[in-house]
């Protein structure tokens, strides 16, 4: 035929049809170096940390050997790699396959006293028949920028896929904007998944898998169809009145609403509040991804796939960490409306199944899907449950947002002011005079009550308390600014007072709790950047283990290493290394 002599597809995108994940072992490194490991990562797993020095641990590692971490078992025979297949829409555009282009899961495995199981995987091994016309590496920058941010993240107490190890591929020329070494980050999570998983289904109409799918997630990366919930927790509606308004609780998600939730709208409604809970702590910590695409968007609730992130410097909403990113899609201000517009397309995907209600399980439907005479109910009901689901979102959203940002204020009580008069205040504040967001919380946590007791004292401490190199030559007059801060101080001693009484033990008692909140140490975007300078360019290997020491134990005072490298990295963000770009080539 008149194909057969043109020249076969093989380089180019190719559709792998029908398939949730494809066999693809990693390609060996030459000379791989292991650059470093996180030894929170070493317990999670439950790996002695006697073995990392073995050879077996690097190989393990680094791709070149397929061994499992529970022991003697050589895995090679019976266990083989693969990547998934997913879609995705980026920056609102359905882009059709895109699945792991370079990342090959290994295996799973169960720590034998939390029993959290998680699928390890290597980012940066090779091709795979995901990696469309790319190479299937990953250079040792962003490697490097991933490898410290899933474990801080973590030790933040926000919810990650996590990184083991570090290793680099020294002869590895990876071209990107120049040659550059290659890096391969050893990770794992308790899942993979993400929405785009079941975008894909969705757009070829496969009914199938995308069933198989969520009952997959329901029955092994969550814990059983039963533990998924049926009544939203009371209390949880109370701020935002919309309990009774739009009935999210109550009646209609239980018993004769059986006909209206079924047990796919609860799974559904669960992989919600996970996200819910993970963007509240994104926006309370001041965290960007980047690239909110919903291939990026864990099914578990993970923050996933760390390219252009970055934690705030100065408190600016529209801050994006993404250079390309120029309509601020994916800023700070809109994370939380981005992820739930990437959850009405998993609504949508799930559309059939939630929409079915009781007869999700009918043969009839299983086999041959909506009948006609039943067709508008069925979208009627989905939307419905789509929407409720909405406003679940938000009621989680925004409790756990309260929380913690009443954690981080040093408060034990919630009052309904404390939205407006503290917290919106403080970040206009921040806002308006370009101070550091997370800073901020940390200078306050070991402020004294009877420091702050008159205007003159207020004004005296805002001057060092938000910014060491003093308020002048930042957005305003001088004046205006100290003014400003105090007032918010005023209101904030009082709240304070309130909630933990007067007194040097009341002062204490209240840095102790606030220092467990308030990190001391967030890998800003500068020092990442200095870090991958040093390791890169200078050849410096020890200053991942600090970096790495601080960000696993982001709330002490100090590390134990260099008292000045230390204040360095704690202190105020170099004017002109404040809200740095990434771009999106890693
Ligand atoms: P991301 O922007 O990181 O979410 O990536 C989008 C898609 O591009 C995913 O399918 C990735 O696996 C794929 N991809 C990104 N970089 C590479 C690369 N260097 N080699 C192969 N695939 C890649
Ligand atoms: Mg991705
Ligand atoms: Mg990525």
């Amino acid at each position: 035929s008149a194909s057969h002599s043109a020249p076969r597809q093989s380089l180019g995108p190719r559709l792998v049809k029908g398939a949730a994940y494809t066999f693809v072992r990693p390609e060996p490194i030459q000379n791989p170096e292991l650059l470093a490991v996180s030894p929170a990562a070493l317990a999670s797993l439950a790996i002695d940390p006697a073995s990392v020095s073995s050879a077996d641990f690097r190989d393990a590692v680094s791709g070149d050997k397929i061994i499992t971490f529970e022991g003697e078992k050589p895995a090679d025979e019976d266990i083989y790699p693969w990547a998934q297949c997913y879609g995705g829409y980026q920056f609102g555009q359905w882009a059709g396959q895109l699945g792991d282009g370079r990342a090959i899961s290994l295996f799973e495995t169960t720590n034998p006293s939390t029993k959290i199981r998680y699928e390890l995987q290597l980012k940066g091994a090779g091709r795979t028949p995901y990696s469309r016309f790319a190479d299937g590496k990953a250079v040792l920058r962003s490697s490097i920028r991933e490898f410290v941010v899933s474990e801080a993240l973590n030790a933040l107490g926000i919810p990650s896929t996590r990184a083991l190890s570090l290793t680099l591929a020294p002869d590895a020329q990876i071209r990107r904007e120049r040659t550059e070494p290659g890096a391969v980050v050893a990770r794992f999570a308790q899942t993979w998944l993400r929405i785009g998983t079941f975008d894909l289904p969705r757009a070829r109409g496969d009914r199938k898998l995308t069933r198989q799918l969520a009952e997959y997630v329901a029955e092994e990366v969550f814990n059983g169809w039963e533990s998924l919930p049926t009544k939203v927790p009371s209390g949880e509606l109370k701020d935002t009145a919309i309990e009774v308004k739009r009935g999210v609780a109550g009646k209609e998600c239980q018993g004769e609403g059986e006909e209206q939730e079924n047990r796919f709208a609860r799974l559904y409604r669960e992989i919600a509040r996970r996200n819910a809970k993970t963007v509240a702590a994104w926006q309370a910590y001041a965290f960007t991804n980047g690239v909110l695409n919903t291939d990026n968007t864990s099914i578990f609730g993970l923050s996933l796939d760390f390219g252009p992130f970055a934690f705030l410097d100065n408190f600016d909403p529209n801050y994006t960490p993404n250079h390309d990113d120029h309509m601020l899609r994916y800023s700070y201000r809109n994370q939380p409306s981005m992820i739930w517009w990437n959850l009405v397309r998993l609504g949508e995907a799930l559309g059939e199944l939630i929409g079915a209600g009781a007869r999700c399980d009918d043969e009839e439907f299983v086999n041959e899907g909506v009948r006609k005479d039943w067709a508008d109910e069925l979208v009627k009901r989905a939307e419905n449950i789509i929407d409720k689901t909405g406003e679940e979102y938000k009621a989680v959203f925004l409790a756990e947002y309260k929380r913690l940002m009443t954690a981080r204020l040093g408060l034990k009580t919630q009052r309904d002011s404390d939205f407006d008069v503290l917290f919106s205040e403080l970040l206009d504040t921040l806002q308006a005079l370009e101070l550091d967001f997370n800073h901020a919380f940390r200078r306050l946590s070991g402020l004294k009550m009877a420091d702050v007791v008159s205007e003159e004292q207020r004004k005296e401490v805002a001057g060092i308390l938000f910014h060491h190199e003093g308020l002048s030559g930042l957005a305003g007059s001088e004046g205006d600014a100290r003014a400003r801060i105090a007032t918010w101080l005023d209101r904030w001693r009082t709240r304070v007072i309130e909630d933990w009484g007067e007194g040097d033990d009341a002062d204490a008692e209240r840095e102790a709790a606030m220092k467990k909140v308030n990190p001391k140490f967030v890998p800003r975007s500068w020092i990442l950047d200095e870090l991958i300078e040093r390791v890169e360019k200078k050849g410096e290997r020890e200053i991942l283990n600090h970096i790495m020491h601080m960000a696993l134990n982001p709330f002490q005072e100090e590390w134990g290493w260099n008292r000045e490298e230390e204040e360095r990295f704690c202190g105020d963000v170099p004017r002109y290394q404040r809200a740095m770009q990434c771009s999106c080539s890693s």
